[in-house]
């Protein structure tokens, strides 16, 4: 039996849909205080009243990542709402894809400064609270795209998921005297919003080629971001867990296909 996380004060930046609502939910659902972060305060405020449908203490507060000044802004008010940071999971990620030749500059912006420097305000604004709290946690959100594999379309975001790790590294080293730990989690092909709007068969074809026969769901990044916040995970830190259901093991799609049925 893991340590209760009843109480903890936990940010979760785009945690408003997606992977990073559902994290807020496992979090939510475990006792912790939430507050949850997004640019759209309409769908924040309609996710935060839904997460605490069941009496749990989710509250919102719109926040633009790629801003230093929003990142403070949202670190002083969890402070201010929750008495303090304990684990702040730096989850806020955009995907838009383009092809290398035609990748424009803007396009280059959004994505590093978003998933990029965003990750970097988010740690720095909530360092100081992290660091009083005696066993902050740092759980970022990356990807198996850009760290492990490619994808045509994705060279802009592979390299701010690859830089995640780059900065998980050495942030690791400088904040272990604060007792604060950073790690990362790796998803897979994870079921979303985004995801279910391109229907069942695209998703039939992608959990196909994944050893577990299924795509992720939210929940499974959430006990992910649950367990290293855990005090159990406290010797934990600049490591990364991959949550794919094996889809980075086959060496050929052939590798996985050969199996079916044979289970
Ligand atoms: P999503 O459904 O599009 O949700 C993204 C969340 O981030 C939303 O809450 C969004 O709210 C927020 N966000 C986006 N830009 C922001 C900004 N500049 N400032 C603050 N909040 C911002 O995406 P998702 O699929 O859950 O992805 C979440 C994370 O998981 C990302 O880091 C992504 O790279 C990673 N990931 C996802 C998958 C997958 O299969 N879904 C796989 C691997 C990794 P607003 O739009 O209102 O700002």
């Amino acid at each position: 039996m893991f340590t209760s996380l009843a109480g903890r004060a936990v940010v979760v930046t785009g945690g408003t849909r997606g992977i990073g609502k559902g994290i807020a939910s496992v979090f939510a659902r475990n006792g912790a205080r939430v507050l949850i972060t997004g640019r759209d305060s309409d769908v924040a405020r309609a996710a935060a009243e839904e997460l605490s449908a069941d009496g749990a203490e989710v509250s919102f507060i719109q926040t633009d990542v790629s801003s230093r000044e929003d990142c403070r802004r949202m670190a002083a008010n969890a402070i201010e709402r929750l008495g303090g940071i304990d684990v702040l999971c730096a989850n806020a990620g955009v995907f838009p894809d383009s092809l290398l030749a035609d990748m424009t500059e803007d396009l280059l912006d959004q994505v590093l400064g978003t998933n990029l420097k965003g990750t970097v305000f988010s740690v720095q604004a909530c360092l100081d609270a992290l660091k009083r709290s005696g066993r902050g946690r740092v759980i970022l959100t990356s990807s198996i795209t850009g760290p492990i594999t490619g994808y045509p379309g994705w060279t802009g975001y592979g390299a701010s998921k690859a830089g995640q790790l780059g900065f998980m590294r050495t942030a690791a080293i400088e904040l272990a005297p604060s007792r604060i730990t950073v790690n990362a989690v790796l998803p897979g092909n994870i079921v979303t919003e985004g995801l279910a709007d391109l229907g069942e068969e695209y998703a039939a074809s992608m959990a196909a080629s994944i050893p577990l026969r299924r795509l992720g769901s939210v929940d499974d990044i959430g006990y992910a971001a649950l367990f290293l916040a855990t005090e159990e995970a406290g010797y934990i830190t600049g490591q990364t867990i991959v949550v794919d259901g094996g889809q980075v093991l086959p060496e050929t799609l052939e590798a996985v296909l050969e199996v079916k049925g044979s289970g």
